[in-house]
């Protein structure tokens, strides 16, 4: 599709002297380079796109997450001006990925603490851990002398 575009451009810029731009409408030469340069910007603009749309899509499904609405959101997030803000919104706010049960081996949604399946508790070590390292806030400090 690529060489495609290439080719319609370069024909259009060696036929038709209208269309090149101007100040370069006597140069074939540089309004060819020029032509194939914008092609080349353009295309691969639209290939990172896709990518990013098909890897948000999959990604947000895998994670048990809305995935049509996060696929709009960052699909229509990437033609305005703030453009690739959509797909960092969506890396910051993708839930953690799904484990298996100790158990039973059912994938367990990381916020659940048991497994829908047989009931066990599986809490995942990194994430208790975590917890007991982190020291309590100035605000539950105040609230606990109040
Ligand atoms: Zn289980």
């Amino acid at each position: 599709m690529y060489l495609i575009a290439i080719g319609i451009g370069v024909t259009v810029m060696l036929r038709v002297q209208d269309a090149r731009p101007a100040g370069l409408q006597g140069d074939v030469g540089l309004a060819v380079l020029a032509i194939v340069g914008i092609i080349t910007a353009v295309s691969i603009f639209l290939s990172a796109s896709i990518f990013t749309i098909g890897y948000v899509n999959r990604d947000s499904r895998r994670r048990g997450m809305n995935s049509a609405l996060w696929t709009w959101f960052v699909l229509l997030m990437l033609p305005t001006s703030v453009g690739i803000i959509g797909f960092v919104i969506y890396l910051l706010m993708r839930e953690p990925l799904p484990y298996p049960c100790p158990r039973c081996n059912n994938l367990v949604g990381a916020r659940f603490n048991f497994c829908p399946n047989c009931n066990a508790i599986c809490i995942r070590p990194a994430r208790t851990a975590k917890r007991k390292l982190r020291r309590p806030t100035n605000s539950a400090r105040i609230a606990r002398t109040i």
